[in-house]
């Protein structure tokens, strides 16, 4: 993606520096591979728990953390393996690069759905993108590393912490500044879900759900906002933004999140809360090829 030298957006908030030292102790341990997940016990990681009590469990460390599940889209959804640390060091040249790469990329959105609101007599109000180290607080709880990049309703903020960027590439095999972009359309995705009315009425209908019919609901939510990510990677493409691979980065960082292949065939897909790869990939190319967010419509319909 051509992005060096272009403007950044004025909507990042970039907490970095501040580290997550005044948080408290947080949790050790975090996901465990093949999708696992450590259950914090005083403050201590204990064993993993994998498969189908992974959701339940999530929704009990949500809750530990304060954080409610219900509001929080993605977060902890980012299921897979990781090694984070609870300390980092401070932001190095590299992570500089990224938080300018990632500010270029928010204002793009910024533009494209600007338009796209207009277009629809619509205002677009962009959300604000927090970049942050460790530990931050969020109008959802308190975020940490392992949450994974989300967007958070209550503020409506992104939230990332830009290590997540290195297990894309080195955990989920998604190299290539196209797969952070798709990561990031995706939350901002989300917002506009939010501003179109679809997050609240999902955080609305979810209480009454089960399990499995929340689950589903999920998925049709998740993967409208890799479809709005696809639109906005058409029409950043209109622009003449894109560079020679940039598309097939992206649709390589969807095959590497879809549910199945996060978890190895170890989860039913009754508790699959993203898509399927399969899945994840056609409604991010549909948007790509369309770069109509009507097209995106995942409610109606099998998808
Ligand atoms: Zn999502």
């Amino acid at each position: 993606m051509k992005w060096q030298g272009r403007e950044r957006s004025s909507n990042i908030e970039d907490r970095r520096s501040q580290g997550g030292g005044g948080l408290g102790g947080g949790f050790g341990g975090g996901l465990g591979s093949g999708g696992g997940f450590r259950i914090p016990t005083s403050g201590r990681a204990g064993g993993g728990v994998g498969g189908i009590g992974l959701i339940i469990v999530i929704g009990i460390i949500c809750l530990a953390l304060g954080i409610n599940p219900l509001s929080l889209i993605d977060g902890s959804m980012s299921t897979g393996g990781s090694s984070f640390q609870q300390s980092r060091p401070l932001p190095d040249a590299g992570q500089d690069q990224l938080a300018d790469f990632v500010g270029v990329v928010v204002k793009d959105t910024e533009t494209v759905w600007t338009d796209i609101f207009k277009a629809n007599g619509l205002t677009y109000t962009p959300p604000k993108v927090v970049l942050f180290t460790s530990q931050t607080q969020s109008g959802c709880g308190v975020a940490d590393a392992n949450s994974g990049p989300f967007y958070c309703p209550n503020d409506q903020k992104v939230y990332i912490d830009l290590s997540f960027y290195n297990q894309l590439r080195q955990q989920f095999g998604a190299p290539g500044d196209f797969a952070q972009a798709y990561v990031l359309a995706h939350e901002v995705g989300h917002h506009v879900q939010n501003l179109t009315g679809v997050l609240p009425e999902f955080n609305k209908r979810r209480q009454t759900m089960t399990e499995t019919q929340a689950n589903a609901y999920s998925v049709r939510v998740e993967l409208q906002a890799d479809c709005y990510a696809g639109v906005w990677a058409n029409r950043i493409g209109q622009e003449n933004l894109l560079d020679q691979g940039d598309v097939e980065e992206a649709i390589t960082a969807a095959n590497a999140i879809g549910d199945d292949t996060l978890t190895r065939g170890t989860v039913s897909s009754r508790n699959f809360t993203h898509g399927t790869s399969a899945q994840r990939m056609a409604w991010l190319k549909r948007g790509i090829q369309s770069g109509n967010p009507a097209d995106c419509d995942t409610f109606s319909g099998s998808i």
